[in-house]
């Protein structure tokens, strides 16, 4: 018998979605299709001209050589005040880790804790990395379905049926990706009581903490005795428009700095200082162009959710953070996979099928406000054709 090519880790990998139908709009438009593209998860600002200045300095400087894995301490230093300030809660540098995005921690967190035997529950629908991370490491997933009723947020209760001696990790995200749910403060209280009634870790990815159009979202890490066990997640990518620079951090307990530093060490040695220092600049620097961001996500928002209700057949929660709609097309004649790929092929709108996000919210779709107006306007237009053409 011939030994299999490839191992059984890897292919239990998944994938992200976004890039898959990316690829496909951007060969219609190859061919001279125009599309809308509403499908990809990335602010469409730019850097910040100070930040992108700081990382043009620091390479000029000869900040270009491999430096400390677990990341500069002037960006740790960095990182744990912002993180104490926005969070309410007091760390020092030595729990921050720096790597090449938020993205690796998923990956990391899930092998340094999880193996055969160990679940883990995740928000479903949710990032689909986690599940692929999960998988991959040969623990099993255990998906915490999300409820539209409650805005797509975590319903403790269920959540406490779960959890069992087998639960090594939770994973909460919060703004969530696809569905811009928040967890509510109080619900994250019961969701911390019944976490502290067993021994497992939390991830809590709050990637898109600094996009939201109300109250900010609550962090668990903030809650009595949860930051000894949280993997607080942050990165740079959402919060200052720079996904292409790789870099992200997180604060973790420390019985894990060193285990998470070896991955580091053991894959990509360390994020570029001067990427890093980048990084410092946004952290320390003026905030304006965030706060701008966010209002001009906010004015999409507020367009794009009445519009999309006042297609027959669409419906759309409200979404209180991140840059994400998740509309019901469930009572259309179609599928979600359908609808997307109809809706990209016959009238040139690129977007998501819940289905790219796991199998909790069929009947769903996620569409990227982070496009124009005027982009969204148009899109709205096509969406409310094609509908209509069913
Ligand atoms: N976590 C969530 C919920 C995301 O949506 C994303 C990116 O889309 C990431 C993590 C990864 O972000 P980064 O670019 O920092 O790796």
């Amino acid at each position: 018998m011939t030994r299999p090519l490839l191992t059984d880790a890897v292919t239990r990998l998944g994938t992200e979605g976004a890039f898959a139908v990316l690829a496909r709009a951007r060969e219609l438009e190859r061919r001279g299709r125009d599309v809308i593209h509403l499908e990809i998860g990335e602010p469409d600002f730019e850097t910040p001209p100070h930040v992108a200045e700081a990382g043009i300095a620091a390479i000029r400087a000869g900040n270009t050589h491999y430096c400390q894995t677990a990341g500069l301490s002037e960006l740790r230093e960095a990182a744990a005040a912002y993180l104490s300030r926005t969070r309410g809660v007091s760390l020092g540098p030595e729990s921050v880790v720096v790597a090449n995005g938020a993205k690796p921690f998923l990956f990391f967190t899930v092998l340094a804790t999880c193996g055969p035997g160990d679940e883990v529950i995740y928000p479903d629908p949710g990032f689909p990395i986690y599940e692929s991370a999960i998988r991959f490491a040969g623990a099993t997933p255990v998906p915490l379905p999300l409820h539209e009723g409650r805005g797509f947020s975590v319903d403790p209760s269920q959540l406490e049926t779960l959890l069992n001696e087998r639960t090594r990790l939770v994973i909460l995200n919060s703004p969530e990706n696809p569905t811009g749910g928040i967890i509510p403060a109080a619900d994250l209280e019961q969701v911390a009581h019944a976490i502290l009634r067993t021994p497992a870790w939390v991830l809590s990815d709050e990637v898109y903490a600094r996009i939201t159009y109300g109250r900010p979202a609550p962090s668990l890490a903030s809650l009595p005795g949860l930051l000894e066990r949280t993997i607080l997640l942050d990165g740079f990518s959402k919060t200052y428009a720079m996904t292409g620079w790789r870099l992200g951090y997180a604060a973790v307990p420390e019985q894990l700095v060193d285990p998470l530093t070896r991955l580091i060490v053991n894959s990509t040695s360390c994020v570029p200082p001067f990427v890093q220092l980048a990084g410092v600049a946004a952290l320390l620097g003026p905030q304006d162009a965030v706060d701008a961001m966010v209002a001009e996500f906010r004015a999409r928002r507020d367009f794009l959710v009445p519009a999309l209700n006042a297609i027959p057949g669409v419906s759309c929660v409200e979404p209180l953070g991140a840059f994400y709609a998740f509309p019901n097309i469930g009572s259309l004649p179609l599928s979600a996979d359908e609808f997307a790929d109809r809706l990209l092929g016959e009238a040139g709108v690129a977007l998501l099928s819940g289905s790219a996000f796991g199998s909790h919210a069929p009947g769903h779709v996620r569409i990227s406000y982070a496009a124009s107006l005027e982009s969204l306007e148009r899109a709205v237009e096509r969406i409310a054709g094609f509908v209509a053409s069913l």
